[in-house]
């Protein structure tokens, strides 16, 4: 009896009661009832079943997307609060990681959760996006990492409690190769305050080296970002395999919640194309809301603002928390909102 993974998300319902009261479904699951029929890789067509597009450029072609499998972790997660602790990661630079995580979590705030976000880029994108200079930062997830400071030292309040980056963070990855312990820093550091949090959301460089790993090691899920072009689906594979890395030594819980699709521009055929393909391939773990292209989201990060406190009833705010509800429930609860 216990926890119930959060992958495939149509089973992560149950799980979500543990911050939402409201949906009638009992907290205690047996998670070996669930598991069994809920295995999504066996969703995965082969890859000869895969409709070639015509103007498909010939990398897309040969990317072995259907061939990633999608793992259902097996086992519950022991001794593990409620707090779901979410990694943004998507190995590509520019996929909206940083504009997904700063917006999901102030969507969540909005919603009463209380929230968490740690920023583990040493570009420390987040960071500035909250209005805070990381070149002049004197403590930050760097010291906490490497010189084990406690993590509350380095959260700021922020639209949402920010715990911050600074240009440190760049020697971080060699800091901590020579650490023993080097993948569970983070996992470890959040101890201190997970009990405080209902979501902590963590934003990740572009790159699967130890911070992201790090990052994985202390998430309950995974949510990955990808842009709408064929090209950006190619990535899925490799982060998948770093996943699969993850699971077999490290946290053998941690999974693909869902693939949200980002800067989606539903006016070219290559956007709808793109998505469809992603569609076919993951099927369940494709959030059904689109983040579309809007300048807001660049606009926001300059105002030291989230979309939704820098454009509170646009529709790219409004996006972001139809993202946020999904999380929350799943698909099926949300097509039956
Ligand atoms: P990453 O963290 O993956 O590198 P960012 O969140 O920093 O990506 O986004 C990259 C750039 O694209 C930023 O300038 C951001 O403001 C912009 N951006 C993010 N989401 C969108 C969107 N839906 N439409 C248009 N621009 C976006
Ligand atoms: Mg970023």
């Amino acid at each position: 009896m216990g926890f119930v993974r959060l992958l495939p998300r149509s089973a992560s319902r149950a799980r979500n009661t543990a911050v939402e009261s409201d949906l009638d479904v009992d907290l205690e699951v047996d998670v070996s009832e669930i598991e069994p029929g809920l295995d999504p890789a066996a969703e995965v067509p082969a890859l000869e079943d895969i409709p070639v597009l015509e103007d498909s450029p010939e990398p897309f072609r040969s990317a072995p997307v259907a061939s990633v499998p999608i793992v259902v972790p097996q086992a519950p997660v022991p001794g593990v609060t409620g707090t779901r602790v979410i990694a943004f990661a998507n190995q590509k630079g520019g996929v909206a990681k940083t504009t997904t995580t700063l917006n999901l979590g102030v969507a969540f705030k909005e919603m009463g959760y209380r929230v968490l976000l740690v920023d583990l880029d040493p570009q420390g994108n987040l960071t500035m996006s909250q209005g805070l200079n990381p070149d002049t930062i004197e403590i930050s997830m760097f010291d906490v990492l490497v010189r084990k400071i406690p993590i509350s030292d380095v959260i700021e309040r922020r639209e949402v409690d920010l715990a911050v980056a600074s240009i440190d963070l760049a020697g971080a990855e060699l800091a901590l190769a020579a650490l023993i312990g080097r993948e569970r820093s983070l996992e470890k550091a959040l101890v201190e305050v997970r009990d405080r949090y209902d979501f902590i959301l963590i934003d990740t460089p572009p790159s699967l080296g130890l911070l992201t790993i790090n990052a994985f090691v202390a998430a309950t899920g995974v949510i990955v970002p990808v842009q709408c072009e064929y090209l950006a689906l190619r990535g899925l594979v490799q982060l998948e395999n770093t996943l699969a890395m993850v699971r077999e030594n490290l946290n053998p819980h941690v999974g693909v919640e869902g693939i949200v699709p980002t800067m989606y521009d539903s006016r070219t055929l290559h956007a709808r194309e793109a998505v469809e393909i992603l569609e076919e391939n993951f099927g369940e773990l494709v959030f059904k809301t689109r983040i579309r292209k809007t300048v807001r989201y660049a606009e926001a990060p300059v105002k030291g603002s989230s979309v939704l406190g820098y454009d509170p009833t646009g529709t790219a705010s409004e996006a972001y928390r139809e993202l946020a509800k999904e999380v929350l429930h799943g698909t099926e609860a949300r097509e039956h909102a």
